[in-house]
């Protein structure tokens, strides 16, 4: 690990590795891959990641949104890229990217036939989604049917898989729902491929499907924040290598007197002697205000530095009034020890926040390859 001399975010390669070899132990060896590297592939870098893992037995890889796609399209990804949730304004980007769109109401399934057909594309992809129960995207059981006879007049699109979304997969207090879901979307895919004739991908199962519903893997699964290192779980924790170190040193130190006060609206009032770190990293590089008033802490020299008073745009002041530390040295925000999820609980959040909302500013460094 190099030392840090400004705001980075290091990104470790060989825990990518790591933590996608531990996924692929965790399904059966004929069940694909789809890495999902929406949102800079959770705020590391989306080209960077899919490049690395276009080289590791990846069958797919899924973003949100379109123009994240044809980012990797001209990073040189070359494998299917799913868009989950596409926007017809866009539908003939995508195809001239070769993207495959989620399809998700009868509205967006016409309007992509439509594209498809002015464009005379034959049995161009599509990647059907049913909402079992997490009533955010997706068909209804009902719509079987429509999607069938709307699919079977056209001859521009194929149905290359049916999806479904699980929505507290990681929350074993909600086995009976998440059980449900899954015989819902058993129950759904048997009437669809019944109807088609042939034989669809399904898949269901995110990185906490994965490790908690085995039965539930199908043809493919799709990891996010797994492969990014983190299980969602104490137990599933140890299995992954967080990805990610968020880094930064010491600009200055301050000695405060008794009865002054740290930063904006002079949130910190002390009434003691105090010791302060001024670091450069603020709420325009991700690390937001609810993580200021003693609520989020930093690590120096292997100490907890908490914040004090409020998050600035571009700085935080940390208390290192028990800490030895001088100005210039390293200053770890969250990695692999002390993680993302730890510093998340601290505002009442989760890692999938705080590590995608580390901002395009901060540089990116890649080690491990
Ligand atoms: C983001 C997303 C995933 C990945 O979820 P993780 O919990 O990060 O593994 C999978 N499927 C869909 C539809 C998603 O939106």
């Amino acid at each position: 690990m190099l030392k840090a001399q400004e705001t980075v975010l290091e990104i470790d390669l060989k825990a990518l590795k790591h933590n996608f070899d531990h996924l692929k132990s965790r399904i059966s060896s004929n069940t694909k891959f789809m890495a999902v590297v929406k949102a800079f592939a959770y705020g590391s870098d989306a080209c960077e990641i899919a490049n690395y893992l276009q080289k590791l037995p990846v069958d797919y890889f899924a973003v949100a949104f379109v123009h994240e796609g044809i980012q990797l399209r001209e990073a040189g990804i070359t494998k299917p890229i799913l868009v989950l949730h596409p926007q017809a304004v866009n539908f003939n980007i995508l195809i001239e990217n070769c993207l495959e769109p989620s399809i998700y109401n009868v509205k967006i399934l016409n309007e992509f036939i439509a594209t498809a057909s002015a464009e005379k594309l034959n049995d161009y992809p599509i990647h059907i989604k049913f909402n079992t129960g997490l009533n955010r995207l997706g068909f209804s059981e009902n719509d079987v049917d429509t999607i069938i006879s709307t699919v079977n007049e056209s001859t521009s699109v194929k149905i290359e898989s049916v999806f479904s979304h699980l929505a507290a997969s990681e929350d074993l207090n909600e086995k009976d729902f998440t059980l449900n879901q899954i015989k819902k979307f058993k129950n759904i895919t048997e009437n669809m491929t019944k109807q088609m004739g042939y034989k669809p991908l399904l898949h269901m199962c995110n990185t906490s499907g994965i490790l908690n519903y085995p039965e539930a893997h199908f043809d493919m699964v799709r990891s996010g924040i797994g492969l990014y290192g983190f299980g969602n779980s104490e137990k599933e924790n140890k299995n992954f290598k967080p990805i990610g170190t968020l880094k930064t040193i010491i600009s200055q130190i301050h000695a405060i007197e008794k009865g002054e006060s740290v930063g904006y609206n002079r949130a910190y009032k002390t009434d003691t002697f105090l010791r302060t770190a001024t670091l450069p990293i603020g709420h325009a590089d991700g690390i937001g205000r609810q993580y200021g008033k003693g609520k989020g802490y930093v690590i120096i020299n292997n100490q907890k530095a908490y914040i004090l008073g409020n998050v600035c745009m571009d700085m935080i002041m940390v208390d290192v009034t028990n800490i030895d530390c001088k100005e210039g040295d390293e200053v770890i925000v969250f990695g692999p020890e002390t993680t993302a999820e730890n510093l998340a609980k601290t505002a009442n959040t989760i890692s999938y926040e705080l590590i995608t909302a580390i901002s395009q500013r901060v540089k990116r460094l890649f080690i491990g390859n």
